[in-house]
């Protein structure tokens, strides 16, 4: 199922941040499957639930987007526990802020903890573009937007 994508940079539940997920339940699977729906159609390489109007902390992230076998992993509760001290600077976009692309910062690689659909705990090390998408949608689950991190 569809859901509509929350727009605008002073909408409030994309400048909130989100509750920790506390229940694994069926509810939480028809989310993150109505998400994907939303993020296949909008075109999308990732999308977190403030964008669909949900204060959870879950996001799902395509990962290996540019290759032939592009994986989309749901995270619940995630935490990036690793940050490199080397950045890249790349253009991104949002599907919160249509037309607006900019190049930002991004540590070059992360590693990111998170839980699954039944809470089970795990983390995977990223980098490059994986590595940005994966913060882009963390910072939507803290209230942050790409633009807040532009250079004046
Ligand atoms: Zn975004």
């Amino acid at each position: 199922m569809f859901l509509d994508i929350v727009t605008g940079e002073k909408t409030e539940i994309l400048r909130t941040v989100c509750a920790k997920v506390t229940k694994f339940d069926k509810s939480l699977a028809k989310l993150v499957s109505d998400m994907n729906d939303t993020m296949i159609k909008a075109k999308g390489v990732g999308i977190a639930a403030p964008q669909v109007g949900v204060n959870s902390r879950v996001f799902l992230a395509v990962l290996g987007s540019t290759t032939k076998n592009p994986v989309t992993v749901p995270m619940v509760n995630p935490e990036i526990t690793y940050f490199s001290d080397d950045e890249e600077l790349d253009e991104e976009g949002c599907l919160s802020l249509p037309k607006q692309f900019a190049k930002v910062w991004r540590s070059e690689r992360v590693t990111v903890k998170f839980q699954d659909l039944k809470g089970k705990s795990s983390q995977l090390k990223l980098s490059g573009l994986d590595a940005r998408v994966v913060q882009h949608e963390v910072d939507h689950l803290n209230g942050i937007l790409f633009i807040d991190r532009l250079e004046d």
